[in-house]
Order: structure tokens, then C-alpha cells, then sequence
């Protein structure tokens, strides 16, 4: 029901109530009033005409004509009733027929006026058959107490009342009318602006930046302005809201950190891209179990055993990549994951949440500590050989084989070739950690590598000729590279030593060098048996050989390639090897080039 529609019902219903409270009270108000107004006027006449009657010599005889007579002056039925309540004159009945009339007696106003002096009556008469209004008189006489009463039909009252009725029905339809007009005009005005304020509203859910603007200081304008205040303050917290999401989404974005977040159903609701590319993770995560994602039942416990204790934990998982082959670092990842129960403010109160878990990749921390595990150990294991023969040897000397010169001899020998052994070693050892350290500062300047190389095989020869092995140089005079003296002439020892010592008798070695792109390529190559393919890239680490017991034999230490591919690294350059034409060792050095002009 519409506005119009309730204010035309409410007018409606005003008017026809004022009307019928006016018909209903006033009216009959005055009905009333009329009536006994009337009433006494009719006491009053009769009076009259009991005074005008009490002359009469013999009232028997003249009652009829003294009813006729009286009754047009008093203008009212007059009738005249004896001691023995029969009627003798009746103004409305012609003598000859007053017989036919009952014993007026018991008539209540004839009863009252008999007993009382006065009655009053209203009621339809038997008589006329008219609605009556009556009023009696006793008239005391010798011959007994006669009555007179007049009769009195009130149609001027009823046609008055009448009036009355029909003067407030025609009010009432007036009045419809102006209330209905009334209500229309106060419905327009209303209802215009309260469909403008419904379409503002409207316009709001999509453009929170719309008022209604209503001038006035009436209810309709303090809706309008409790509007605007609500789209005002609306507007002010979607601000707030999306700065705030975009800042939150920015911190995820750049965290190095993997994040996950999931719900209460430990599905997940955010990942970062972080953790997605630190697991591989393709495609949409969110609203996945992480155990699909992730397929770790490590992390998938962690996330279960937070959700249910509500209480933080943290642990270290392996956690392999979502699929072979996805985007993000291959192989299996080491996490440590930091889990926390996630309550969101809204959720305050009711208990359950998810999880917010953040990921450290520790992968290569645990890796540089497993090497370094590795190192500790096989550097035990290297100096352990050597002393125990030392400590063996001389416990035997000192036990009598001092008294043996021959044998004491060959027990010093071996001492002598163990502590030489362990001088390497420590030495080896101490440059490693000095390079890796960084303690051994390299100061690269332009060297000829052609007058490099030959004083370097130069002090090689000896032990070359010793197996028979020739040690070519091949470089053309003034190959200038950009590098440190001292570890150049390291590496180079390293490389020729090694293509003497790991290859048989009579072999021949050769030292190449070509400019390349800016940089010098360096080649030591053998005829030995070289290096298998699955070794090759292996031979570079800490204590790796290919064949130990050989190497040792030969008084390697393992650790010869190693220092050099630090060194070289450390010069900007880079060392790999592969397996010659001639099936033997080719060990490629790229040093940065050096021009003339750029010496010093
Ligand atoms: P080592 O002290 O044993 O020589 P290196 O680090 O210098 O230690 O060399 C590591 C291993 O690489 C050697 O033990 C050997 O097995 C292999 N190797 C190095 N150079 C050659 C080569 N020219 N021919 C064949 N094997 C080689």
C-alpha cells in the first residue's frame, strides 16, 4: 500500500468518524432535547386548559364540546376523561363514537395524573396510530378527580432530526471530498521526495560519491542528510579498506618469505607468489587442500597439529616439487615452516580459524653445512693416513729397529714421505681457506701469458723427464691477460703437474692459448686416459678423485683442482674439463684479456 493510497484511507477514515460521532452524539443530543422541551410545553398547556375546563357547571355534558373548542386553541388533542377513567370529550373523536373508546383509566400519563396530580407519556396511539407525546392533569371536582390531557404529535421534531441527518451526511461528503483532495496533495508532495531520496539510494550502490543534498529542516531532509552522512562514511572505509588490502597484498608480493594461509576447513586462501615459485606450485592454489599443492605430509601434520592445539609450532620439512618439471628451483626443497593459529577479527570469540604458515627456504643453508660436515671429515680421514704411519714408524723405531740401520733407514723414509705428505696437505689446506676466505688477496695486472707459461713448465721439466713425458707451450708472445701473477702460476703448476702425474710414462702434454671474445682461453691438454664423462664436473670439489688409492700414491692431496677453480674464479675467469681429440684431459682456463695499454 502506498503512501498516497494509506493517507487517502487515513483521511477517509477521520471524516466518516467525525461524522458519525457528530449524527451520533449531537444529533441525538438534540433529538432529545427537542423532545422534552416540547414535553413541558405541552405540561404548560395543559394547565391551561385544566384551568379553562374547571368552570364548567356539568363537565359531563359539555366535555365534548368543551374538547373541540379547547383543543384548536391549545393545538393539541384534548381529551377529558371522568372520575371513572371514561373518556367523555375527545377533540380527535366525534361524540357519537366516544363509546367505542376503552377506559382511557389505565393510561400510564392518566394513572400518574390521577395519583400524582401530573403524567407524562409518550407512545404510538391506539387511537390515531401516531407516535404521541401526552401530558395529564388531575382536575379535582365534587363529582370525583376528572383528567385532562393533551396529546401532542411530535412530527416537527422528527422532520427537524430528519434535517439534521441529512445536512450531516451532505457535511460528511463534502468533507470525503476535501480530505481526499487533502490527502493527494500532501501524498504528492511527500512522495516526490521520498522516490528521490529511493532513487539516490539506488544511485549510491553503484557511485558512493552521489547526495541527495535535501533542503528543508523536516524528517524527509533528515533522512536525506542521514543518507549522505552513510555514503560519506561508506566511501571513507572502502578508502581505507582498499589501501589497506593493496598495501597487505604488496608486503606479500615482495616477502622473500613463502606465506600460506588457510581456513578453518584448512583449505587454502592465500599463498604468496614467493611460496609458489619456491614450490613450483602451477596454477590456482586457493581453495585447495595444501596436501594436493604441496604433497607433503609433513606439512600437512604441521598444518593439522596448529588448526587443533590452536597453539604455534614450527618444524623442518623436505617438500618435493608440485609436479616435475614446474616452474621454481628443481629438486626437493628444505623448509622450516613457522605455523600459527589464524584469528580473523571477525571470527573473534568463535574458536575456529585456519592456519597462517610462513616458509624459509634453509635448502642451500643445510647444504653448505652438509659440506661442510663433508669437508671436516674427509680432512680427517686425509691427515689420519699420514700420521699413523708416521706414529707406526717411529714406535717401531723406538722399539730396537733404531739399532738397525738399514731398517731404521727405511722406517726414517717413511716418515719423511708422510710428514712431507702432511706439509702438502697443510698447506693446501691453509690456501684453500686463506682463498675462500677471501684472506688471500688476488691483484690481477697484465701478464704475457707466453713468458707465464714457459717460466712456469720450466721448473716442471725435471720431474716431466723423470716419466719420460714432453710439455709443450704453444703460446703466441703477447697473449695478454688480465690476472694475478702468484695464482696464475698456481693454477698452471697445478694443471701441467697433474697431466704428468696422472698419466703414464712417456706421455706428451700440451699448453695452448687462443684470445677469444674479449677474454683468453687457456688449454692444458693430455694423452692420458682422461677423465670419465661422470667425473668430470666432480673433480673440482674438495678431495674428489677419480681413483684415490692412486692419486695418493702419487702424492695428490685432492686438493689441487679445487684451489684452482677457486683461484680462477676469484680472477674473474672460469675452468672446466673435458676429454681431448686424443681421448686424454683438456682443462679449459677463460681469463679476462688484458691490452697492452692497460698494464700496470
Ligand atoms: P690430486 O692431488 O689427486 O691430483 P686434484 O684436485 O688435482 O687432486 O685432482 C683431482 C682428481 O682429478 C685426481 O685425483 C685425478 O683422479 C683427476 N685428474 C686430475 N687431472 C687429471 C688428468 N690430467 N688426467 C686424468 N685424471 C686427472
Amino acid at each position: 500500500m502506498g503512501i498516497r493510497s494509506k493517507l487517502i484511507a487515513f483521511a477517509v477514515g477521520i471524516a466518516v468518524l467525525a461524522a458519525v460521532v457528530f449524527d451520533g452524539y449531537v444529533v441525538q443530543t438534540l433529538g432529545a432535547e427537542l423532545e422534552e422541551h416540547t414535553e413541558d410545553d405541552l405540561a404548560a398547556r395543559t394547565a391551561l386548559v385544566a384551568a379553562a375546563v374547571a368552570g364548567a357547571g356539568d363537565l359531563a355534558a359539555e366535555a365534548p364540546a368543551l374538547a373541540a373548542a379547547l383543543s384548536e386553541r391549545a393545538g393539541a388533542r384534548v381529551t377529558l376523561i371522568d372520575p371513572g377513567g371514561v373518556v367523555r370529550g375527545d377533540s380527535s373523536v366525534p361524540p357519537e363514537r366516544l363509546d367505542d373508546l376503552d377506559v382511557h383509566g389505565s393510561r400510564r400519563e392518566v394513572a400518574d395524573a390521577r395519583h400524582l396530580g401530573v403524567g407524562r407519556g409518550e407512545r404510538v396511539s391506539k387511537t390515531t396510530r401516531m407516535r404521541m407525546l401526552y401530558a395529564a392533569r388531575r382536575l379535582d371536582r365534587p363529582e370525583g378527580p376528572w383528567v385532562v390531557r393533551l396529546a401532542f404529535e411530535p412530527v416537527a421534531i422528527d422532520r427537524s432530526l430528519s434535517a439534521a441527518h441529512a445536512r450531516v451526511v451532505e457535511g460528511t461528503l463534502l468533507a470525503l471530498a476535501l480530505a481526499i483532495s487533502a490527502a493527494l496533495v500532501g501524498a504528492r508532495a511527500l512522495s516526490g521526495r521520498l522516490v528521490y531520496l529511493t532513487g539516490v539510494a539506488r544511485a549510491m550502490r553503484g557511485d558512493l560519491s552521489r547526495r541527495a543534498r535535501v533542503q528543508g529542516r523536516d524528517e524527509i531532509a533528515a533522512l536525506g542528510s542521514a543518507l549522505d552522512d552513510l555514503a560519506e562514511s561508506l566511501e571513507r572505509s572502502r578508502r581505507e579498506l582498499g589501501g589497506e588490502g593493496e598495501r597487505f597484498g604488496a608486503v606479500l608480493e615482495s616477502m622473500r618469505e613463502g606465506v600460506l594461509v588457510t581456513d578453518e576447513r584448512g583449505d587454502i586462501t592465500l599463498i604468496n607468489p614467493a611460496l609458489s615459485q619456491l614450490l613450483g606450485v602451477r596454477g590456482d592454489a586457493v581453495g585447495r587442500p595444501p596436501l594436493e599443492v604441496l604433497r607433503s605430509a609433513g606439512l600437512h601434520e604441521l598444518l593439522e597439529e596448529v588448526a587443533r592445539s590452536r597453539a604455534a609450532a614450527m618444524r623442518e620439512i623436505e617438500i618435493a616439487p608440485a609436479s616435475p618439471g614446474a616452474a621454481g628451483p628443481a629438486g626437493r626443497r628444505v623448509v622450516v615452516v613457522n605455523a600459527a593459529p589464524l584469528t580473523l577479527p571477525a571470527e573473534e570469540g568463535r574458536g575456529a580459524a585456519g592456519v597462517v604458515a610462513v616458509f624459509f627456504d634453509v635448502t642451500e643453508l643445510r647444504r653448505i653445512e652438509g659440506l661442510q660436515r663433508n669437508f671436516i671429515a674427509n680432512a680427517s680421514h686425509e691427515l689420519r693416513t699420514p700420521v699413523a704411519s708416521i706414529r707406526a714408524s717411529s714406535e717401531t723405531l723406538l722399539d730396537g729397529a733404531l739399532d738397525d740401520p738399514a731398517a731404521a733407514r727405511d722406517f726414517v723414509e717413511v716418515i719423511d714421505r708422510n710428514a712431507t705428505r702432511l706439509h702438502r696437505l697443510v698447506n693446501d689446506l691453509l690456501d684453500l681457506s686463506r682463498i675462500e676466505g677471501r684472506e688471500r688477496a688476488l691483484s690481477p695486472g697484465t701478464l704475457d701469458l707466453a713468458e707465464q707459461a714457459e717460466a712456469t713448465v720450466a721448473l716442471l721439466r725435471e720431474r716431466a723427464r723423470e716419466k719420460r713425458t714432453t710439455v709443450e707451450v704453444e703460446v703466441a708472445p703477447g697473449t695478454l691477460v688480465a690476472a694475478d701473477a702468484r695464482a696464475l702460476d698456481q693454477v698452471l703448476t697445478n694443471l701441467v703437474d697433474n697431466a704428468i702425474h696422472h698419466t703414464p710414462d712417456g706421455s706428451r702434454v700440451a699448453v695452448r692459448a687462443r684470445a677469444s671474445d674479449g677474454c683468453v682461453v687457456l688449454e692444458v691438454e693430455d694423452d692420458g686416459p682422461g677423465i670419465p664423462a661422470a667425473h668430470q664436473a666432480r673433480v673440482f670439489e674438495r678431495f674428489y678423485r677419480v681413483d684415490a688409492g692412486r692419486s695418493r700414491a702419487a702424492g695428490g692431496t685432492g686438493l689441487g683442482l679445487s684451489i684452482a677453480k677457486h683461484l680462477v674464479e676469484a680472477m674473474q675467469g672460469d675452468i672446466t674439463v673435458v676429454n681431448g681429440a686424443a681421448g686424454g684431459a683438456l682443462f679449459r682456463v677463460t681469463l679476462p684479456s688484458a691490452t697492452a695499454g692497460a698494464e700496470g
